[in-house]
């Protein structure tokens, strides 16, 4: 039984698209609902797209169950597995289901997924003729493969050919009869589906291309054949039908749903017709388009988990989608449209002898398609040209060779990966990139592929990736790839790692950088760019008040005390506590605009006000107008706590809870001018509907009814990562506490320039709610080293400067006249 406090929900459908949903969920909100799922076939989640591979007989049935039913158990999800829901009541807002159970709900997801489509041909209905979509087709298949035995394969798409090479694999004769003239006519153009056709062949698989089909020939009830048009009879014994699937939406129809070709829905995954009623997957309808590849349907899913969570920020708007065929051994990839249109130009580059073809349809100076045969490895480097619509102008004469030649990685399989950017996707089903796989790689020690699929997900689906995945770890393992590697240096002046360095400083009571190259066997005498300002943060870290701070060992823009721009001048942000600004702060800041002749002012996306186009040698003063103000530094150049972002909250907001922005300026005055591994930024957001954006910010709090919702690693940069769930907690007291500890444990034990997002990925949520959550001693104890390294961290970098230290940074070298 569910507490009867939480919201119901029911998911009919227990395919890919509604396990992912689940997962996405239970992370996003795991106690807001009492979940009921209906799946009508009579297993737990499985992976189908592993159905080829258990066909081709080279993975177990048991291997590709991704839940398990005791999965579910333990999440307090109720399975009814075996059960299909026949009826939904809209009205009561009920499902009613096959074995005669009724389930009330206040939130319902359609995730029925697709029905393949049986050619409705004279003989269809005989034994022996199976689609080829779920464990039973599978296991129909089985019982009939027969080494030896006639097999009929009708359709050469993806899906066919799957089927193909698995009975083949079986030992059967294999025919496949493909209506058009050539193979996967929807992915590959007419020589790369030759070739293709030539590699199945060598495997025992013949074609019968553009031709129809015309009967199943039968014998007591038993499939015994295939009839063409042409009038030949193909023997089989099995006849396996893939031409296609449509979207299951009986359901939804028989319930008044708008479906046109797939359940119609808004961007939020809700449907056009009742809020109430989702729908992802296959069996959705989005903006016209229906989707048959699971990468565009695990993003419906975490959308749909986002708004049943209440968190409202997340939009589907669309997948472009790209084709792998997982047969093994062969590798074939396409994207976008690879049949060139009038005014299209195709690159081309053909050797038949290696079995490689690859094909690029350029329109504009902008890559609109590829299709690309026996080498591969720059698919995902194609496939990100064609996303993003970059000009390929400057790269177009080496573009056909890959990314190794636009660069100069050399030819050796390594050295390619190694050129993919780290934005480059690797694995499309979950959407992983090299950047993540490799960070992953390297934090995790991981040294095989099943490790770095069960930490990334990357290669975990239809495998098609699996290959470049190995090629990362060997890339990044290098000559330990076998061996254990040893922790990565800091830089190339040490044989010693971030964390030793960190160890060494508390353990050996190092008080200075010099101290700390010497103690540890540094191999140059002043460092490099690299370690100096990461040594200089640990050692402030690790003795505030003690240790003084190293200028020599900023980056520029903390040395400044501004960002310096793409014109060599200066922004400077004044702090403004919370968001807020009174009249006579607004006119002060005018004023100093007008006097320094500021070409141009922005509110800044923290909220604050940004002056641009200073000049270095006018900062200091700058700084003495603002401050005699009241202004301090807002830190916007700084790895150190940024701004505070907040909404109106109780103040103004008919929906507000709380005092959002008096609790932002509290944490503010708390934490500002503390110096971390990175950039630093909060959120304080009045209600749920998380107006200041608190789900991707370092450190957000949401205000509930009842208290405080506390968020950590939030990252709203290139990747955007939404928060994990802290805590939740009853007073602005224990905000104040609980911020003050995950920020010092983020400072004591992050490595410089790793923000809070990586950060809580490697060492996991639970490490961090154990530190600051559950044990309150320990909370308390982070909570006091912050406040006491508050105690120097608190001053004024531009009061200092105004008053003249540092004064030779500011003063120019020479005035050019
Ligand atoms: C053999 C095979 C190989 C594939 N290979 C790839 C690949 O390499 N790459 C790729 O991206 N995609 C591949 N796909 C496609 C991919 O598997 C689908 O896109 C994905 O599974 C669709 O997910 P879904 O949740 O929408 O539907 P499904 O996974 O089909 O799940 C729908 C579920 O809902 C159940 N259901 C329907 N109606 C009801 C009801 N009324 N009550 C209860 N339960 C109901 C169904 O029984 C089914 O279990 C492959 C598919 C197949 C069949
Ligand atoms: S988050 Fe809530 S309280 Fe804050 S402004 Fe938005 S609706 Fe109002």
């Amino acid at each position: 039984m569910h507490p009867p406090s939480r919201i119901r929900l029911v998911v009919v459908g227990n395919g890919m698209a509604a396990t992912r949903l689940l997962e996405e969920l239970l992370r996003l909100a795991p106690d807001r609902f009492a979940i009921t799922v209906f799946g009508a076939e009579p297993h737990p989640g499985y992976n189908r797209i592993l159905l080829s591979p258990v066909l081709a007989g080279e993975q177990a049935p048991e291997e590709i169950i991704t839940h398990p039913a005791d999965w579910y158990a333990s999440h307090g999800i109720t399975l009814r597995q075996g059960v299909r829901v026949t009826r939904i009541d809209r009205w009561r807002r009920e499902v009613h289901a096959d074995d005669g159970s009724v389930v009330g709900y206040d939130r319902l997801v359609l995730a029925t997924g697709s029905r393949p489509i049986i050619l409705p041909l004279p003989g269809a209905q005989a034994a022996g003729v199976v689609a080829f979509r779920d464990f039973a087709d599978v296991e129909a298949m089985l019982a009939r493969a027969r080494a030896g035995a006639p097999a009929v394969v009708i359709g050469g798409g993806l899906l066919g050919l799957e089927a193909a090479n698995g009975l083949a694999a079986r030992g059967m004769r294999v025919t496949v009869v493909h209506l058009a003239p050539w193979l996967m006519e929807k992915q590959l153009d007419e020589p790369a589906a030759g070739l293709l056709a030539r590699h199945l062949a060598g495997r025992g698989i013949t074609f019968r291309l553009a031709s129809q089909t015309e009967a199943i020939e039968t014998e007591n009830g038993e499939v015994r054949g295939v009839r063409l048009a042409n009038g030949e009879v193909l023997p089989a014994t099995l006849v396996v039908m893939a031409v296609g699937i449509r979207p299951d939406t009986e359901l939804a129809q028989a319930a008044g749903l708008m479906v046109e070709r797939g359940v119609r829905v808004h961007d939020t995954m809700q449907t056009l017709t009742d809020p109430r009623i989702y729908a992802v997957g296959e069996c959705v309808n989005h903006r016209g388009v229906t989707y048959g590849l699971v990468a565009p349907l695990f993003e419906q899913a975490k959308v749909c988990a986002n708004h049943l969570a209440e968190w409202g920020i997340a939009r589907y708007g669309g997948s472009a989608v790209a084709t792998r065929l997982k047969v093994t051994g062969i590798d074939l990839f396409s994207a976008g449209r690879f049949l060139p249109e009038a005014g299209d130009e195709t690159l081309l580059f053909e050797d038949a002898g290696r079995g490689v073809y690859k094909k690029l349809v350029v329109r504009d100076n902008r890559l609109v398609g590829a299709c690309l045969y026996g080498d591969t490895v720059d698919g995902a480097w194609y496939f990100d040209l064609l996303r993003e619509g970059t000009d390929i102008g400057a790269l177009r004469e080496s573009l056909l060779f890959g990314r190794p030649h636009v660069g100069d990685a050399g030819t050796d399989p390594k050295a390619r990966v190694a050129a993919l950017p780290d934005g480059a996707e690797i694995c499309g089903c979950n959407g992983v990139c090299k950047g993540e796989i490799v960070r992953a790689i390297r934090d995790k020690q991981l040294y095989t592929l099943e490790e770095v699929r069960a930490h990334t997900k990357a290669s975990a689906s239809c495998g098609s990736c699996t290959g470049l995945v190995e090629a990362l770890l060997a890339h990044t393992l290098g000559g330990e790839y076998a061996a254990k590697p040893s922790a990565k240096p800091l830089c190339p002046c040490t044989e010693v790692s971030h964390d030793e360095v960190r160890r060494a400083i508390v353990e050996q009571g190092l008080k200075s950088i010099p101290a700390v190259m010497r103690a540890l066997g540094w191999k140059t005498e002043d460092g490099c760019a690299k370690c100096r300002p990461a040594l200089n943060y640990y050692l402030l870290a690790a003795w505030p008040g003690e240790y003084r701070d190293d200028p020599q060992s900023r980056f520029i823009n903390e040395r400044a005390h501004g960002n310096i721009q793409k014109d060599g001048t200066f922004s400077v942000v004044p702090r403004l506590w919370g968001g807020l600004v009174t009249p006579q702060e607004l006119r002060a800041i005018a004023d100093v605009a007008e006097k320094y002749r500021v070409p141009e002012m922005k509110i800044t996306g923290g909220q604050r006000i940004d002056l641009f186009g200073i000049r270095k040698e006018d900062l200091p003063a700058v700084w003495r107008d603002l401050a005699a103000a009241g202004f301090v530094s807002g830190h916007a150049y700084g790895k150190a706590l940024r701004t505070v972002k907040t909404c109106v909250g109780s103040q103004w907001c008919r929906f507000g809870t709380q005092d959002s922005t008096g609790l932002g300026v509290k944490l503010e005055k708390l934490t500002w001018g503390s110096w971390m591994p990175h950039k630093f930024k909060m959120a304080v957001s009045g209600c749920p509907r998380n107006c200041a954006e608190a789900t991707i910010k370092d450190f957000g709090v949401v205000c509930v009814e009842s208290g405080y919702e506390l968020h950590v690693g939030g990252n709203g940069g290139i990747k955007v990562r939404i928060t994990d769930l802290l805590t939740k907690v009853a007073t602005e007291a224990e905000v104040l506490e609980h911020c003050a500890a995950f920020i010092q444990l983020y400072r004591e034990e992050a490595r410089y320039l790793e923000r809070t997002a990586p950060w809580v990925e490697r060492v996991g949520l639970n490490y961090i709610q154990e530190r600051v959550v559950h044990d309150g001693a320990s909370r308390r104890a982070l909570a006091e080293r912050f406040q006491a390294s508050q105690q120097h961290a608190q001053r004024d970098p531009w009061a200092e400067r105004a008053q003249g230290r540092e004064a030779h940074e500011f003063q120019p070298l020479a005035h050019m006249e």
